[in-house]
């Protein structure tokens, strides 16, 4: 017990460091807390098992325990930690037993975020959900489903499931009528699974487009195909609160004074980093409010690490710190930790942002800066461009509408962001537009790459490059 590793959290971050670390260096002695049941699960695969697309929960599990402790690594489900002593380098953690002081050498938070609910008076009324873990999955769609046909083995719990819960919510009768609070990713990609089990949806957004992450091209083309399938769509629209029957949501109130009668309830407003852990001890966090780190993923105290949705990473383009809560920066972080506690010094890298989302048959992605006030604030004089293209050649079965926003720097051409909206493998083409930004190209370059042709996939020029020629021409 001389030099412990301990990591806080066993998802994607905390997994990722604690697999690599013992990889590299099979004799550190590697311990990772987890104050749940779950570990190693995709939260990302969440919406599609309460669609249904997916049938297990455990089918979202990448390890289990034993191949975890096959590793060499000790992992201690329902521990969680509730102090840290950067002083002492000890760790408090409270187990289903006893709570104890655990030495570190090295340390690792890797304790993700949650979702904001707080602010939506009722949302503690029952039927009201957020979404964030396999519990809450398990619950909506134990509601989702009739309770004749309901039990909670069909869930495929692993024997991790609180069984009491997801009892309760089969038991009731499925919702007609659902709101969803909230125009970003959660909340389209949880439009699209209520609507699978036939749902009315009421979709509200406080501004004025959707998924505004993506930009205002990508919003307005998410929005008609939501209208298309019938979720009704409150844009402009706050909501203040949800009010219930015998405990229960039964409708829900606008800022327009609508109230609208609803039997269950979707709160998708965002989520914060899980920091408290920080809050008496010198670790900072940065302006993001996520937990400031170094280009090794060092805190501002020696030995002490963060990654993932705790923590910050340096954005390629504006060089500065910002949050990106997504799975590969908290895996590829996680992982360059486990080398450089193994022994090798290991930059985490930056990231673009880089996101993808499915509405409905719609693909959306974004990478980079799309928005004038960030651009600017980054010290640039940011130009944008949107085209629409078609995504293989007009004769070919199947090519379909692709639209390309790209944002470069006026002067110097340099390539700022850029987004795409598609139904014909629209998403993966986001890739592209990332790997430019993460070789800092200019527009100009981008529109050189020697990008592939060939009827069934693409038109002579795909669609990024047709957006790069034209933007092209008006920057730089
Ligand atoms: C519904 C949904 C859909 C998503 N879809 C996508 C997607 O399509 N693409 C994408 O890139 N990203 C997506 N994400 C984001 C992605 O899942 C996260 O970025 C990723 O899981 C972050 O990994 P993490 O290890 O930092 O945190 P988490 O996965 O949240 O894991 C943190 C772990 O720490 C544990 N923990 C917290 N506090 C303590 C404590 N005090 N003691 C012990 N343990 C603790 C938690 O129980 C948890 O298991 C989605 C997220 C959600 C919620």
């Amino acid at each position: 017990m001389s030099d412990p590793f301990i990591v806080i959290g066993a998802d994607a971050a905390g997994l990722s460091a604690a697999s690599k670390c013992r990889r590299d260096n099979p004799s550190r002695e590697v311990i990772v807390f987890e104050r749940g049941e779950w570990i190693s699960y995709a939260h990302c695969g969440t919406p599609y098992f309460i669609k249904g697309a997916v049938d297990k929960l455990t089918d979202l599990q990448s390890l289990t325990p034993s191949a975890v402790e096959k590793r060499g690594i000790e992992l201690q489900r329902k521990h969680a930690a509730t102090a840290i002593d950067t002083v002492s380098h000890t760790v408090t953690v409270a187990g289903p037993h006893e709570t104890q002081d655990v030495d570190y050498d090295a340390l690792l938070i890797a304790t993700g975020a949650e979702a904001i609910e707080a602010p939506i008076e009722g949302s503690n009324l029952g039927n009201v959900f957020s979404l964030h873990g396999l519990d809450d999955a398990a619950n909506i769609r134990a509601l989702l489903e009739p309770p004749t046909e309901f039990s909670s083995d069909r869930l495929g719990g692993g024997g991790y499931l609180d069984t009491d819960t997801v009892q309760t919510y089969g038991a009731r009768e499925p919702p007609e009528t659902v709101a969803i609070i909230g125009g970003g990713y959660v909340g389209i990609e949880m439009a699209e699974a209520f609507r699978a089990w036939d749902c009315r949806v009421h979709l509200f957004q406080r501004g004025e487009t959707l998924l505004p992450a993506f930009g205002e091209a990508v919003g307005d083309i998410v929005a008609e195909r939501l209208t298309d399938a019938n979720v009704e769509l409150h844009l402009d629209t706050e909501v203040t609160a949800l009010t219930g029957t015998g405990g229960t949501v039964s409708a829900v109130t606008c800022d327009t004074g609508a109230q609208i009668p609803i039997d269950a309830a979707l709160i998708g407003i965002g989520i914060k980093p899980n920091t408290e852990l920080i809050a008496d001890t010198p670790i900072e966090s940065g302006r993001t409010g996520a937990i400031q780190t170094d280009k090794y993923g060092q805190t501002t105290v020696d030995d002490v690490y963060a990654a993932g949705d705790v923590a910050e990473v340096t954005h390629t383009v504006t060089t500065e710190p910002t949050w990106s809560p997504l799975g590969l920066p908290a895996n590829r972080v996680g992982r360059a930790i486990g080398m450089t506690i193994a022994g090798s010094p290991t930059p985490v890298g930056s990231v673009v942002e880089t996101a993808m989302l499915k509405a409905f048959d719609l693909e959306c992605g974004r990478s980079g800066i799309l928005d004038n006030e960030r651009a600017e604030a980054a010290g640039f004089e940011p130009r944008s461009q949107t085209i629409t293209a078609q995504s293989r050649s007009g004769y070919y079965p199947g090519a379909a509408e692709t639209t390309v926003t790209l944002m470069a720097d006026a002067t110097t051409g340099r390539l700022l962001g850029g987004s795409i909206v598609g139904t014909d493998r629209a998403a993966v083409r986001i890739n592209t537009i990332a790997t430019a930004l993460g070789g800092e190209f200019t527009v100009g370059e981008l529109e050189l790459q020697d990008l592939g042709y060939a009827p069934p996939f693409s038109p002579v020029w795909d669609p990024i490059l047709t957006a790069a020629k034209v933007l092209h021409g008006r920057v730089g």
